[in-house]
């Protein structure tokens, strides 16, 4: 085969692990977002249980003191029970103990379901505490590997270029800029193989009589339909 041709098919091959490469590492940093994403969504229904916990804590309060509030009421009520003259009057008085009694009542009932939410939202908060906690864990993990992934991309990408310099030395300078040249152009591909007489960069069929030629000559040939570089395996 053509040497300098040799050299391109190479340096395609070279190229095209470049390529790619470089696209794996400038996939990386949406895969840490993603990563990142997954952490905020748990941490946000976190703070959602908390501040309803918080509500119903600030609910249970008031109720304390409405409760405290009710008690002396009461007490003041019964208090002044022996200051009353009259049949009349006492029975009214005694009517109104009893609703101050069932009022009382009703705020101890709305602070134990108060008190009962509140219990079931801190189980729910430790549950999610520890999903948070094995999710952090997870997702450590898993930037750890991209963060590895990467490190070795880039040590391969860098390899890869030494051995790139390497055959460009052999290149001659106008080729090689025709190959950067087709390279950009062409989607990353600059050589492309000949076969069953397709030329495989843009899949348009080739003259046959450049086709046999392909296979006897030592000569660099293109592609009439993208002009690439060809070449042919059998
Ligand atoms: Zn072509």
């Amino acid at each position: 085969m053509n040497q300098t041709l040799t050299h391109l098919i190479a340096l395609q091959e070279i190229d095209s692990l470049i390529i790619q490469k470089r696209r794996e590492i400038e996939a990386i940093p949406s895969e840490l977002k993603k990563l990142e994403r997954a952490i905020s969504s748990v941490e946000e229904r976190f703070r959602e249980v908390k501040t309803k916990a918080e509500a119903i804590e600030k609910k249970r309060r008031q109720k304390e003191i409405e409760l405290q509030e009710a008690i002396d009421k009461i007490e003041k009520l019964k208090a002044r029970t022996s200051e009353i003259k009259t049949n009349e009057e006492y029975q009214a008085h005694i009517k109104e103990i009893e609703r101050a009694e069932k009022k009382k009542y009703l705020i101890e009932d709305d602070i134990l379901y108060l008190m009962e939410k509140a219990d079931e939202l801190n189980r729910n908060m430790k549950q999610i505490q520890s999903e948070i906690q094995n999710e952090k864990e997870k997702i450590t993990k898993q930037q750890k590997e991209i963060e590895d992934r990467k490190a070795l991309l880039e040590k391969e990408v860098s390899d890869l270029l030494k051995k790139r310099n390497s055959i460009i030395s052999n290149l001659d300078k106008e080729v090689y800029s025709i190959y950067m040249n087709l390279l950009e152009k062409g989607n990353g591909v600059a050589v492309a193989e000949a076969k069953d007489e397709v030329c495989q960069g843009c899949y348009m069929s080739i003259p046959p009589q450049l086709y046999v030629e392909l296979k006897i000559r030592e000569e660099l040939f293109t592609c009439p339909q993208c002009g690439r570089f060809l070449y042919r395996k059998n």
